[in-house]
């Protein structure tokens, strides 16, 4: 049978990405050895690095005083890395998840911390409007999509001081604009490649700036100036990111992404809000495009299970939601096709009709 891979991560990669991920495994660019036994010296691994990071510059069109960096550590080291390398007196942040919570708790080891709003109060399914973020602030940083919950930041916030974006689960999904950030960080295992790297995208302005000490491995001045290879990078993980980058390139950048994106996640909330079963949890202006968070309306809340178990035996993977806050969730990252989505919606369609 046929599997619809909705995990939220590691989640699905493009099948470009997955077959040239196993040819290199085999015959890594001509070497006759495998990417897995390959020196990351080398000058064929050396063009792979050069290529992924002039790939995400064009791809996010970022101007040429920002660095693109491929670490180990995952997204939850960027917590602590960024306040110790940004953070001198007072960072502002914007509460809207676990994941942002996590990064809140990580600045306050390094300085004053102004949280301008939290949605916790209900559970964080919508994201905070009014604020203010106070000009005095070293940087603004928020969450752009709330992986666990299903709220998206769709549009970059104006702020009065340079921003910091976790962007873990929504990178390449959406055009932003660059030049309102001075660092974006995530997990690759979203939306680029499989676990194990970690992207950063730096501007160069922003480091050398506070006056503390820090240990070579945290301070991204050492990784800008080894590019990335201070010491061994995850070699294999930066394959397959380069391989989802060009398979990006090909398919008509992040633009056309964004399209895809988008008309994905329209088909499965419209289900969602004409199926007389199933309710979205997120704030209808917060949804995001990438994950799509649903439950049983409160009639029908005893059928969890069964169309999960439904749902699984028709194909579909990962549509359980996050154990924090139970229900559903399907993840629609780029790689996954509209035919996915489809097959879920009448999954969904089908287990109405029986009930
Ligand atoms: C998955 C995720 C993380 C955690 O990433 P790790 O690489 O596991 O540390 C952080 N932030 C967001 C928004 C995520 O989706």
């Amino acid at each position: 049978m046929k599997k619809h891979n909705f995990y939220a991560g590691p989640s699905i990669l493009s099948p470009y990405t997955i077959k040239h991920t196993a040819d290199a495994v085999l015959d890594f660019a001509d070497t006759g050895l495998s990417l897995l036994e390959v020196s990351h010296r080398s000058k064929e691994f050396q063009a792979v690095i050069d290529e992924a990071c002039a790939l995400t510059k064009e791809l996010l069109q970022l101007p040429d005083d920002y660095h693109v960096l491929f670490l180990g550590g995952g997204a939850s080291t960027q917590f602590c890395m960024v306040p110790f390398n940004l953070l001198e007196k007072k960072a502002a942040y914007l509460n809207t998840g676990v994941w942002a919570t996590k990064a809140i708790k990580e600045a306050k080891l390094f300085g004053e911390v102004d949280v301008v709003a939290s949605s916790e109060d209900t559970g964080f399914n919508y994201i905070p409007k009014n604020y203010t973020i106070p000009t005095d602030a070293d940087y603004f940083h928020y969450t752009s999509n709330n992986t666990i919950y299903g709220t998206e930041l769709r549009k970059d916030p104006d702020s009065p001081v340079p921003m910091v974006c976790d962007m873990s689960s929504d990178i390449f999904s959406r055009v932003f604009d660059p030049t309102k950030y001075e660092l974006i960080y995530g997990g690759a295992q979203k939306n680029l490649a499989p676990s194990g790297v970690t992207f950063v995208i730096v501007k160069e302005s922003a480091l050398g700036k506070v006056s503390r000490a820090i240990p070579t491995m945290l301070d991204y001045r050492t990784h800008v100036k080894k590019g990335s290879m201070f010491n061994t990078p995850p070699v294999l993980p930066i394959y397959s990111a380069l391989m989802t980058l060009r398979w990006y390139k090909e398919n008509g950048g992040v633009k056309e992404f964004q399209r895809r994106d988008e008309e994905k996640a329209a088909i499965l909330y419209d289900e969602i809000d004409r199926n007389k079963l199933f309710m979205g949890t997120a704030a209808e202006e917060d949804r995001s495009i990438m994950n799509v968070c649903f439950v049983m309306k409160p009639d029908y809340a005893e059928l969890e299970k069964e169309f999960l178990d439904f749902a699984t035996s028709k194909g579909m993977v990962g549509v359980k939601g996050h154990r924090s806050v139970g229900g559903f969730r399907a993840s629609l990252y780029n790689a996954l096709p509209k035919e996915s989505v489809e097959a879920l919606v009448a999954v969904m369609k089908e287990f109405e009709a029986k009930h």
